[in-house]
């Protein structure tokens, strides 16, 4: 009997229907065609390169054995692309899929359900991408390890577990993965440890878990930040637990990032600190000099001020501890010079960023009088209007400015910050805070404020 490719590769479509999970099924093999045979290999067509790897990769053996019962003869088989429809000057046109260039289809529905929802597009720091990260001795691994996981999500670097301490540029690779995959129509999320408990508690109240888990369990490529955060928290992590082995199974990428190694997290899960290290492990380090000046003239390049190497040097050499702390030494003083209209010289370098070469434990924090005083010299109010119930624009805007700068600088917590400001509630406080805090990477004014109101404050508190 003469086989027919079509039919023969819809009979073995059926066993594996039944051998493998239905979402592994509908994701990876639902949209495939037996094509042809070439000579006694069985051609089988599927909708992009990214399918025909993860098939070759996981399910090669299988097929193999399926196929050899179904044709009562061994045959090889061959993945290849073909010819998926699509609108182009509005003709029809069958186009080879070049590598990576579309997720397979049902990622694409399941995309849009999941649109209204933690869906990424929105969450990811515009400026956070490969580009603009700068590459040393101290972050090179982690560099290469999460673009080879962008590369080819779901395979040898899965999960991705990156660690390190604060500053260091995790949450920016992080985004940068999110955006590089975003970019190959793969659907992402990312979130931090802490929002997947809290939204996981939420589902359970509402009960709504079903939902939960679709969005976590079900996107291409998962994203999370700070894992360290889920610690001692028993329900996260057997919830984290299965989204983690349901992904994995779908052969889609994990990447975590930490501020510890796997096995130094306390309060881990055995089976989870293993399952981290099952893929591609990389540290962050604090960055040398060379890499530091390398990142000084990076973010300079968004603020059009030109600054001389001594001048980087002077901070790369006062700034040591992580990027973080760099970056925000560059900001105060540009705030500083524009405030002064003194040019940035090795002289203001030294005085501005003197607190960094004192010990860290002199450094106490400015009080809640100092930070009020301060807002209202700024915007020329009475501390009464700032206490007030006045919600007038011009009233409302510096309270939640102060609102943001006392828990920011000085770490105070919301209901205290809520007492200082005429007997607000704690979610007011957290409401004008989060505003402040969004708004700064839209609005130029605000952003304007609050690295004035920083660098004022710094100056009094210095002062007092
Ligand atoms: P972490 O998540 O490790 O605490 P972040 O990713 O938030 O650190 O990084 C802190 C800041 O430093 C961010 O603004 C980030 O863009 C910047 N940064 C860190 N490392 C680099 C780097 N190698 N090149 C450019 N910017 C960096
Ligand atoms: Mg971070």
């Amino acid at each position: 009997m003469k086989l027919d490719a079509s039919n023969l590769w819809q009979d073995v479509l059926e066993d594996l229907a039944e051998s493998i999970s239905k979402p592994n099924y509908d994701t990876w093999l639902k949209d495939t065609i037996g094509i042809s045979f070439q000579g006694s290999t069985l051609v089988i067509g599927t909708r992009s390169e990214f399918v025909n790897e993860w098939l070759e990769r996981r399910l090669k053996p299988l097929i193999l054995k399926l196929v050899a019962k179904r044709a009562d003869e061994p045959l090889d088989i061959e993945f290849k692309t073909i010819s998926i429809e699509k609108e182009d000057n509005n003709e029809k046109v069958f186009a080879l899929q070049p590598q990576y260039e579309k997720a397979p289809e049902s990622n694409i529905k399941e995309k849009n359900q999941q649109q209204s929802w933690a869906s990424s597009q929105t969450n990811l720091r515009k400026n956070y991408i490969f580009d603009n990260f700068i590459v040393g001795p101290s972050n090179r691994l982690a560099f290469a390890a999460s673009q080879s996981a962008s590369n080819s999500p779901g395979k040898e670097f899965n999960p991705l577990f990156l660690y390190g301490g604060a500053g260091l540029g995790k949450t920016h690779l992080l985004h940068a993965i999110g955006h590089s995959c975003i970019q190959q129509g793969l659907n992402v999320v990312y979130l931090s440890a802490e929002q997947f408990t809290n939204r996981l508690i939420a589902s359970i109240q509402k009960r709504n878990q079903r939902n939960f888990r679709n969005i976590y369990r079900k996107t291409d490529v998962l994203l999370v930040d700070d894992i360290q955060f889920i610690a001692g928290k028993e329900q996260t992590q057997e919830e984290f637990f299965h989204t983690f082995n349901e992904l994995y199974e779908a052969g889609k990428q994990i990447i975590i990032s930490s501020d510890k190694s796997p096995n130094k997290i306390k309060h881990l899960e055995e089976r989870l600190q293993s399952r981290f290290e099952w893929g591609m492990i990389a540290d962050l380090q604090v960055p040398n000099i060379e890499t530091r000046i390398a990142i000084l003239k990076e973010k300079i390049k968004t603020h059009q001020v030109k600054l001389e190497s001594a001048v980087l040097y002077k901070i790369a050499d006062i700034c040591t501890n992580n990027v973080r702390e760099l970056e925000g030494s560059l900001t105060r003083l540009l705030a500083a010079s524009r405030l002064t209209g003194e040019d940035i010289n090795v002289a203001l370098v030294e005085d501005t960023l003197r607190h960094l070469q004192t010990t860290e434990s002199l450094y106490t924090p400015p009080s809640i009088d100092l930070i009020v005083e301060v807002v209202c010299d700024y915007y020329k109010l009475e501390n009464t209007d700032l206490l007030s119930s006045n919600r007038e624009k011009q009233f409302a805007y510096p309270r939640q400015m102060a609102m943001y700068l006392l828990r920011e600088i000085a770490n105070i917590s919301l209901v205290e910050i809520g007492r200082s400001l005429g007997n607000r509630d704690h979610s007011t406080v957290h409401h004008g805070w989060r505003k402040m805090d969004k708004g700064q990477t839209i609005d130029e004014e605000i952003k304007r404020d609050v690295s004035n109101l920083k660098e004022l404050i710094d100056r009094k508190r210095r002062i007092a």
